[in-house]
């Protein structure tokens, strides 16, 4: 488990030069990018990015620090002392079509939507109350569909956009006391899968990104040391690049930290049909229960349901076992 791992060993082995976003030729001069829950950890890493790189970007977030100053504030302050352009925006994701609205009144546009704004109420599920599994739900699915929703006209009619949506291995694997955290970013994940089949003809193209970082969110549990380790400029770069009109990857799901970068995809073992010329028992499927789930030989990567199904129809009309 994560308690288990020699953080501090690991993090004395990694250097943490920090990423270069002075010298990179991949810009955004023009373009109008919103981060949801950019006052601090990953969404600010991102923010300050998109400004160094020329966006014009939207510093979406609620929450405000000690001193009771707003957190986007202290963002938006930051970008405009590199020389960027951002403007603040205070309002839950929950009000997609405000904060859409707002943009679209100050900037004309919207080009590129980081749906990261994001909370966590960890409880095992017996213990799990409505009001645990409603938040986290509003926030990251109900959330990441009202500010989806609202810019998508404008995106559809403008024939461009960039989507980057936030899941987690949480969201891809599961884990123990996170149930209602995992069904929002597993959510998430189909959300954006079917969106990204249905921008493409429009040009615009959505991603999925399960973060690793030292955040707020992971302080507590984590060692400074690893903290810098993980920091939210080693995810950025990632968020960068599909955010940019370079960019013609879409639909997929990326495992990102530490300046680590990896794609995720299904693998669906060969599969077995029984012999369906007689009636098909519980017992037939107990029976060849080890030739079903072998991944061992032919396995299949269905990239979308047409390609899932498509391979069944092949394996039928050739009159039997797996492709
Ligand atoms: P964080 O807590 O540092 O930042 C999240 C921000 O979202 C906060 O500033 C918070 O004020 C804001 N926010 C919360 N609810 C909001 C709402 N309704 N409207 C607008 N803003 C709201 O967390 P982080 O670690 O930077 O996480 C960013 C995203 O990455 C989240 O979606 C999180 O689930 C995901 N993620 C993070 C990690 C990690 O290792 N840090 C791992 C997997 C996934």
């Amino acid at each position: 488990s994560m308690a288990d791992v020699d953080w501090v060993g690991l993090a004395k082995k990694s250097k943490t030069l920090g990423p270069n976003q002075e010298s990179s030729p991949l810009k955004f001069d023009g373009r109008v990018v919103l981060i949801t829950g950019a006052g601090g950890g990953l969404g600010k890493g991102y923010a300050l990015m998109f400004g160094k790189l020329g966006a014009k970007v939207v510093v979406n977030d609620l929450g405000k620090n000690r001193e009771g100053i707003m957190l986007a504030d202290l963002v938006v302050k930051e970008i405009k002392s590199h020389g960027g352009e951002a403007f603040a925006n205070y309002d839950s994701v929950e009000n997609g079509e405000a904060i859409i609205e707002s943009i679209i009144k100050k900037y004309g546009r919207i080009d590129v939507i980081v749906n990261n704004a994001g909370i966590l109420r960890d409880k095992s599920f017996a213990k799990m109350s409505d009001q645990d599994w409603e938040l986290v739900y509003k926030v990251h699915i109900y959330g990441t569909y009202k500010i989806t929703k609202a810019a998508w006209p404008h995106m559809m009619k403008q024939n461009y956009g960039r989507i980057i949506n936030t899941s987690s291995a949480v969201g891809l694997y599961g884990n123990f006391g996170q149930a209602n955290y995992s069904t929002a970013k597993a959510g998430i994940l189909g959300l954006s899968t079917s969106l990204a089949q249905e921008g493409k003809r429009n040009n615009i193209l959505v991603n999925v990104i399960a973060p690793n970082a030292g955040t707020a969110m992971t302080a507590t549990i984590l060692p400074q040391e690893v903290v810098d380790m993980l920091k939210p400029d080693y995810v950025a770069p990632l968020v960068g690049f599909l955010g940019h009109e370079s960019n013609q990857h879409c639909g997929s799901v990326f495992e990102v930290g530490s300046g680590w970068f990896a794609q995720v995809h299904w693998q669906r073992s060969g599969g077995y049909r029984l012999d369906t010329s007689r009636a098909v028992s519980v017992e037939d499927v107990a029976a060849n229960w080890t030739k079903f789930n072998s991944f061992d030989g032919k396995v299949d990567y269905p990239k979308n349901a047409q390609e899932s199904f498509s391979s069944i129809v092949a394996m039928l009309a050739s009159g039997g076992k797996a492709s």
